[in-house]
């Protein structure tokens, strides 16, 4: 199902972990995904109003959408500063990314992943994770 884009303070929260029994948080993040892509690179779940950890986005490497349950960042190398737009906020902001990082997760079967990941798709990762501890740009 489609679902509104949460605006403001109410994404400030950080969300709980995703358990098998919330797999239909999965399938809304898809929808939405799909439904603001010409606007959108990545969403986390509490965007959408649902207070999981749980991000979706593009890997703009090898041109396909992922979706992280509980992820993690283990590594981050290369510090940088980016000015960054967000679907829950109006302006730009600031902020320090790292170019290269490595990240656990599960993915939507609930087996544990590790992956590397650089440039702009590293961006927007850091970017969606930072949503799930309740950090907004
Ligand atoms: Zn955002």
């Amino acid at each position: 199902m489609v679902k509104d884009i949460v605006k403001g303070n109410q994404i400030f929260l950080k969300a709980e972990d995703m358990t098998t029994l919330d797999l239909n948080v999965v399938t809304d993040l898809i929808d939405t995904f799909n439904a603001n892509r010409k606007n959108c690179v990545g969403l986390a779940a509490n965007m959408i109003g649902y207070n999981k950890r749980a991000i979706i986005f593009e890997d703009q490497e090898e041109k396909k959408v992922m979706v992280m349950l509980n992820p993690v960042i283990t590594k981050m190398e290369f510090p940088y500063n980016v000015s960054e737009g967000c679907l829950s906020l109006d302006e730009m902001h600031n902020t320090k990314r790292y170019r290269r990082i490595k990240v656990e997760y599960y993915d939507v079967n609930f087996k544990l992943k590790k992956k590397s990941y650089s440039g702009f798709t590293a961006e927007v990762i850091q970017h969606e994770i930072d949503h799930t501890n309740g950090i907004i740009i």
